[in-house]
């Protein structure tokens, strides 16, 4: 019995670690990777000290991280839930700590302990390693896969797993090239798109306020729909960044940003009305009469983001007395509803793909094929992605937990 697992990222390691320790020496286990080393990907989440999972432990609260998927996942969340996903990795011997923000990681802070887990684990269980196989194409005849590599040799398994992630960062080895696996063997693949990016806007202004980060403001995206979310984000040269950008990013994954007609609204102020903002401002014009206005829009919002206000008004050199109702209502307005046409998503620098193979074709019990028997899918590769914050490792552990478990459970 010959199993192949395509991709050596987090969702091919852990069905490898499953496999191995499950099933004992029934059958031979090869995990493929194209790169010369395992977990690229894995090692530089969470900035190089790998962002294993979430500290939230409420199942409900973790599947709402997931704008797609979130309803597929259930199943495999329950079974190996991010408790889970702690205690398996400690008990590996990669001790965990869950930060303030609920994300967790390795005590270390080393990524690499990680896969250094894993790399211990494929060699007591002699897991034959193909590093640097690329994997060109796959066909299935006769209940057999029959993978072609680019070295011109190929090999025949009668369980594949195929955990080749999305296209994002495809430095890390994601190129995406699971998905035209998948749809050769008979799946449909959903519309791919970029998420949890940073977004560039048109305003070439913007560059003045680099730098300047709010803690809790509200984001608003008007595309096709209307996304929503309250965080922390700062301008960055180009657009805006930060976990609250990243959040709206994932949920509007889907919208077309490249046209220039999709807008983003900033409220400075989430927890004050349009009315107290303007009697807020109004009072200090009349407490300050003689002074510049902008100096007053200083007390509400850093001095380059007045300085724009104030220039989009056009009441830069206005002293308090000169300030109208009509000038307030506009600086109201910024503060409470500040819009950006976007002008794009920060190319190549998302962190997962949106999309991927339909669920519909897929066990989310088991994450075997509907379509392909033996054929199983795990990780990015599916169309489920969350936030940041652990989430997208969590599917793909959780998921390839599962592929893992039910091929064990087909064998034996
Ligand atoms: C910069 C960055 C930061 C991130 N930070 C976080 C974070 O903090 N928390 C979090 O939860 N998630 C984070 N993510 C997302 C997370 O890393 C991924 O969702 C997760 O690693 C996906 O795992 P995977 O196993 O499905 O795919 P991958 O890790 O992408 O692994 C796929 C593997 O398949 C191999 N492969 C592809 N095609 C072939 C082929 N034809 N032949 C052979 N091998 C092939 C690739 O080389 C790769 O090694 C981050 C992503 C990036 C890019």
């Amino acid at each position: 019995m010959k199993i192949g697992i395509i991709g050596a990222g987090a969702a091919g390691m852990i069905v490898v670690a499953t496999i191995a320790e499950n099933l004992k020496g029934n059958a031979e286990i090869f995990l493929i990777e194209k790169n010369d080393g395992i977990g690229k990907k894995v090692e530089i989440t969470g900035g190089g000290r790998c962002n294993v999972t979430t500290g939230l432990r409420d199942i409900k609260e973790v599947l709402k991280k997931y704008p797609r998927g979130a309803n597929f996942l259930k199943f495999a969340m329950y079974n190996f839930s991010p408790a889970d996903v702690f205690d398996w990795v400690s008990s590996h011997g990669v001790p965990l700590k869950t930060e303030e923000d609920m994300r967790v990681f390795p005590k270390s802070n080393n990524g690499k302990d990680v896969t250094n887990l894993f790399k211990n684990i494929f060699e007591k269980n002699k897991i034959n390693l193909l590093l640097k196989y690329n994997v060109l194409d796959i066909t299935k005849k006769d209940e057999k896969f029959h993978v072609k590599f680019s070295n011109g040799e190929a090999m025949n398994f009668d369980f594949l797993v195929l955990t080749t992630g999305g296209n994002a960062y495809s430095q890390t080895g994601s190129t995406g090239d699971g998905y035209a696996f998948a749809k050769s063997l008979g799946h449909k693949i959903t519309n791919l798109s970029p998420s949890l990016h940073a977004f560039t806007f048109a305003d070439k202004n913007i560059k003045n306020l680099a730098g300047i980060s709010f803690k809790d403001v509200t984001l608003k995206i008007k595309g096709k729909k209307t996304y929503e979310f309250i965080g922390p984000f700062l301008f960055t040269h180009k657009g805006i960044s930060g976990p609250a950008v990243f959040a709206i990013s994932s949920m509007a994954a889907h919208e077309k940003f490249n046209n220039g007609e999709v807008f983003l609204f900033i409220d400075f102020f989430p927890d004050k009305k349009y009315e107290n903002i303007f009697n807020e401002l109004n009072k200090n014009i009349s407490e300050n009469q003689k002074k510049e206005f902008i100096n007053v829009l200083r007390n509400f919002v850093p001095k380059a983001l007045a300085e724009m206000m104030c220039k989009d008004a056009e009441i830069s050199e206005k002293k308090c007395s000169e300030v109208g109702k009509k000038d307030l209502n506009k600086v109201t307005e910024f503060l409470k509803n500040m819009k950006f046409r976007i002008s794009g998503k920060t190319p190549g620098e998302e962190f997962v793909t949106a999309g991927g193979v339909d669920l519909r074709d897929v066990d989310s019990k088991t994450m075997e094929s509907k379509i392909c028997p033996n054929l199983y899918f795990a990780g990015e590769i599916l169309d489920v992605d969350g936030f940041t914050g652990g989430f997208n490792l969590q599917a793909a552990w959780c998921t390839g937990r599962i592929a893992g478990e039910s091929i064990v459970k087909k064998i034996k």
